[in-house]
């Protein structure tokens, strides 16, 4: 139906004569004459119909009189605009404002009327300027009618926008795409975020990453690898969280290194710059974007801010700490990872500081091992550290990373130590797969992770993770 829109404002002038597609907003009738005035929307923009009862004929007039909102249309008339008023303008409707150019002062004369659809006269009502006193949840028991108003279409054409940025930066290096599944076997005993799914009278989990099979995918010779696809996790917390959900979707990175993993981290960094530019810079987002600010209050300019020599600003976990005691009077023990309110208040920081290159993105390096996977690299010169980082963007962790071990022995060995978890067992039936990858000889590599949906709600600054997630999953919800 934008479509539609997009070439009439384009393109039609006072006297000329349209087709187009539209809901039905509202209905008026007059009280004297045979005439309707039907407000309609098209998936960004109003316009006026004027229907005349002789000029579309008897059946039609009956039709047209019994319209609801929500009905789909498609009318056939010219354009009219009041005297003194240009015609309809481009300008209009890119810049996402058509409502005031398009609202009252023009009109299209119907002479032409069929329904596509008609809505149910019981739909609830959702006026766009009325979203938010609806409150979220009820939106997203709603969420058909919600995201054909205001701007939940909008994050979602900026989530596939974001999705394509991705793979056109992969792609462009060297990157292949894989599809790993769901359906797994090997779990850490004790974990209890793994959802149980019987399988044929055995035992089956839900994957909670991809990450196992995508370094199996790297001991394939792919060199590079990158997967974009739902996760789960049974995760109690989702049930207050405003970042966590039960079901996700991850962008999983693997990569071969030739000399050390901050090879990796560099291509990450590069990879969220170009996705944050793209959506900055590109016209047709840039419009998405403004769609969604004007909507909701706590969006606001997303800021790339880069060091002195282009890149994302990193420091290590230790000085990020040391910032949260020192400068803004958090306890921030370095034995504990970081708390909601340490992200965002490190967020904030980096927001702010010139010093830090007033930035809504960068990286925390060299997390303590303890808080990491069995297969992350010891960090080999600084005893107790590991060669992981996070990377935060609008005040929050988006992703994590980490050079993995290579060695067949090692990862064993690693395995027996559980230096975070429990100890596992490397004769275990069920990692003798996995395992294979390093029998085998596995490259140096390491990779990250990536909330899909926490980029999309970091990027825009919005408060909770379902607010960008079409149909979210949490303790408490599984519909729509
Ligand atoms: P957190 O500490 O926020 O729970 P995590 O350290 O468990 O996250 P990872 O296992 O590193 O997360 O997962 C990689 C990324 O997936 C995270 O950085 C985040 O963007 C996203 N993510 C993790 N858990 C969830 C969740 N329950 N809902 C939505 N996104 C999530």
């Amino acid at each position: 139906m934008a479509e539609n829109a997009k070439s009439l404002a384009s393109s039609a002038l006072k006297g000329e004569r349209v087709t187009l597609e539209a809901r039905v907003v509202k209905v008026s009738k007059s009280e004297l004459r045979r005439q309707l005035s039907l407000k309609l929307r098209t998936q960004e923009s109003f316009l006026i119909a004027s229907l005349d009862g002789d000029a579309i004929g008897e059946d039609k007039w009956q039709e047209a009189q019994l319209l609801t909102p929500e009905s789909i249309v498609r009318i056939g008339g010219h354009i009219y605009a009041s005297p003194g008023e240009e015609a309809i303008s481009d300008k209009g409707v890119t810049n996402g404002h058509a409502e005031a150019v398009l609202d009252a002062t023009h009109t299209i004369y119907v002479d032409d009327l069929i329904i596509i659809a008609k809505a149910s006269p019981n739909l609830p009502t959702f006026r766009r300027d009325e979203l938010f006193a609806l409150g979220l949840e009820e939106r997203l028991n709603n969420r058909i009618l919600d995201v054909r108003h205001g701007a939940s279409g909008a994050i979602f054409k900026l989530h596939s926008g974001m999705c394509q940025l991705i793979v056109e930066f992969l792609c462009s290096k060297g990157f292949h795409w894989v599809h790993t599944p769901r359906i797994i076997t090997a779990t850490i005993t004790g974990d209890n975020e793994f959802f149980h799914l019987p399988y044929f009278g055995g035992d089956s989990w839900l994957a909670q990453s991809s990450q196992h099979h995508k370094q199996m995918a790297l001991s394939m010779d792919m060199q590079r690898v990158f997967e974009i696809g739902p996760v789960f996790r049974a995760e109690v917390k989702s049930r207050a969280s405003a970042r966590h959900m039960t079901e996700f979707t991850v962008l999983d990175v693997g990569m071969v290194f030739q000399d050390e993993y901050h090879e990796v981290v560099s291509m990450i960094e590069s990879m969220l710059v170009f996705v944050f530019r793209g959506l900055q810079e590109r016209r047709q987002f840039r419009h998405l974007i403004e769609t969604v600010k004007r909507f909701y209050p706590s969006t606001r300019e997303f800021r790339i801010g880069l060091d002195e020599h282009g890149n994302v600003p990193r420091i290590t976990f230790l000085e990020a700490k040391r910032i949260l005691r020192e400068e803004l009077g958090f306890e921030a023990p370095d034995n504990k990872n970081f708390t909601d309110q340490e992200e965002a208040a490190l967020g904030q920081y980096f927001r702010s500081s010139p010093k830090l290159g007033q930035t809504d993105v960068f990286t925390i390096d060299q997390f303590p091992a303890s808080m990491r996977q069995f297969n992350s690299r010891a960090n080999p010169d600084v005893p107790g550290l590991s060669n992981t980082w996070d990377t935060i963007v609008g005040g929050r962790e988006i992703c994590s990373g980490s050079e993995r071990l290579n060695g067949y022995d090692e990862v064993r060995s690693a395995m027996r130590a559980g230096v975070c978890g429990p100890p596992l067992d490397p004769e275990a039936d069920q990692w003798q797969p996995y395992l294979t990858a390093f029998k085998s000889g596995m490259p140096r590599h390491g990779g990250v992770g990536l909330g899909v949906n926490r980029l999309l709600q970091g990027f825009l600054g919005l408060d909770d993770v379902r607010e960008v997630t079409l149909f979210p999953r949490d303790v408490n919800r599984l519909a729509p």
